[in-house]
């Protein structure tokens, strides 16, 4: 093919690169700017359909001008989002962005550096190594702990497990890594009954799959019964053993007993304790809230999302192992064109699934060194405070119930003690624009879902929220509760 034929002439492509990325910083300083007025849901009655014939049909030969295409995108799209860092959106569990954490992530789309290794960029390593210090530091796990940047807390949990896969087989003298799964001896994993959806995940890919996990009863906030897991453990053939609790259940907020699960872990000799602690691990920022992860540091791995509570455009999460070897045994590999890092420099592939990657650990770091440890306080504990205000405003209305115990950053609350009701109220909620919450079934009843996780969020935004929701509640009563 003449290539010359085609025009591909790199030189001209590249020309109007300045212009085109002040334009497109431009838009997205307008969004960005317009987070706090703009609707907070997609435009109701947008149809699927309707973004295909925009956005769809087949590819066009001939390339389009990037300005006039990203003008084209932005305009598309723009009825379709949904404006997930409002500091009203209060769906599923979902951070906004913090200032330094936007702009470094522009930087790291910029600078487009593959993290894997140490030597093909150094100061990515580096910035890891000092945003991982921080981490264990602020977490209060234990200093020889290593850390991985993932995408997110799935990975970060599939990650500690197969370290963990690593290490209970090792002690039981099979070498998982070569060998396998086949044939190994068998492998115990115990789990809460509300251990989070992404977990079952994770065990599917570590080979170990889901029906086989002995399964822990909880109490009514999701908590794990530290009694009954003593007695699961108690009931299982010695062998390799692995226990994965919960801080910070996704719909309640709630704790696993965390230094009782460790306390009936200790007993099995070794058995690995896991905490997955996606947005919970992030009370340990909070004097006021610590306790509810005391014993935290007993545990030999934990998973934790920085897209979360640490307010970093998506996606990035990370993953801790107390036994770096195991941790590396999982991950690292050796290849003949891969140079070893000089001296004892820290390869960052070695402790995630990718080799390639994105270099998400500048972002984190940018969030950390933005905010320093009392701004991740501050943030932690306003979060908290409206989700109280919230609950508190709300259960003073006859017809809302609040169903769980406000611990942290959760709320559920259920309208006139009716899923129809509930439903509807969640329906009309995302439709009217003002702010965005989801729904959950909790004890077998329907309930709306509050998260407060973005650190932009005010009191007077919860306030907007919850007038919206019981204005909206109130409009179901007169029309005639029976529907
Ligand atoms: C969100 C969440 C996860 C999964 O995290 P992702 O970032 O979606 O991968 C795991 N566990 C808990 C408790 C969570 O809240």
């Amino acid at each position: 093919m003449d290539v010359t034929r085609r025009g591909w002439d790199p030189r001209a492509r590249e020309a109007g690169t300045s212009d085109l990325l002040r334009a497109t910083a431009e838009q997205a300083i307008a969004y960005r700017a317009s987070l706090g007025e703009r609707r907070v849901g997609s435009r109701p009655g947008l149809t699927a359909d309707e973004l295909r014939a925009r956005l769809g049909g087949p590819l066009p030969d001939g390339g389009e001008d990037p300005a006039t295409l990203i003008e084209r995108l932005v305009a598309d799209v723009d009825d379709g989002l949904v404006t997930m860092g409002s500091p009203r959106y209060f769906g599923f569990v979902i951070g906004g962005s913090l200032p330094a954490a936007l702009a470094t992530d522009w930087l790291v789309a910029t600078w487009d550096q593959n993290v894997g290794l140490f030597l093909s960029t150094p100061a990515a390593s580096i910035v890891e190594e000092a945003a991982a210090a921080w981490l264990v530091d602020l977490f209060g796990l234990p200093v020889e702990t290593s850390v991985g940047f993932t995408t997110g807390a799935t990975m970060a949990n599939f990650t500690a497990l197969a370290a963990a896969r690593h290490a209970v087989l090792r002690a039981a003298g099979w070498d998982v890594e070569e060998d396998g799964l086949i044939g190994a001896p068998p492998v115990h994993v115990v789990v809460g009954e509300r251990v989070h959806a992404s977990m079952v995940i994770a065990l599917r890919l570590i080979g170990f799959g889901r029906r086989g996990a002995g399964r822990v009863a909880v109490n009514g906030e999701g908590a794990m019964r530290a009694a009954d897991l003593r007695r699961i453990l108690a009931a299982l053939p010695p062998g390799p053993t692995i226990v994965a609790a919960q801080a910070g259940e996704v719909n309640t907020g709630a704790f696993d007993p965390l230094d009782e699960i460790a306390d009936a872990v200790r007993e099995r000799p070794g058995a690995w304790l896991h905490v997955d602690g996606a947005f919970g691990l992030w009370a340990a920022a909070s004097p006021s809230l610590r306790h509810l992860i005391r014993g935290v540091e007993r545990a030999d791995s934990w998973g934790t999302d920085a897209h979360k509570w640490l307010n970093v455009p998506y996606d990035a999460g990370m993953v801790f192992v107390r036994d770096a070897a195991a941790h590396r045994a999982a991950m690292g590999v050796a290849a003949a064109y891969l140079p070893p890092a000089p001296g004892a420099e820290r390869d960052p592939f070695e402790y995630v699934p990718e080799m390639s990657r994105r270099g998400r650990g500048f972002v984190v770091y940018a969030a950390l060194r933005s905010l320093g440890r009392d701004g991740i306080q501050a943030l932690v504990e306003s979060n908290c405070a409206v989700a109280r205000r919230m609950a508190d405003r709300l259960a003073r209305s006859p017809r809302a119930e609040i169903v769980n115990e406000v611990v942290l950053n959760q709320v559920l609350v259920r309208f006139a003690n009716s899923d129809e009701t509930t439903r509807e109220v969640i329906r009309r909620v995302q439709d009217d624009g003002t702010a965005w919450a989801g729904g959950t079934t909790w004890n077998g009843r329907l309930a709306m879902r509050i998260s407060v996780s973005n650190w932009a969020t005010t009191p007077d935004d919860g306030d907007r929220a919850v007038d919206a929701i019981l204005s909206i509640l109130d409009g179901i009563d007169q029309g005639a509760g029976a529907r």
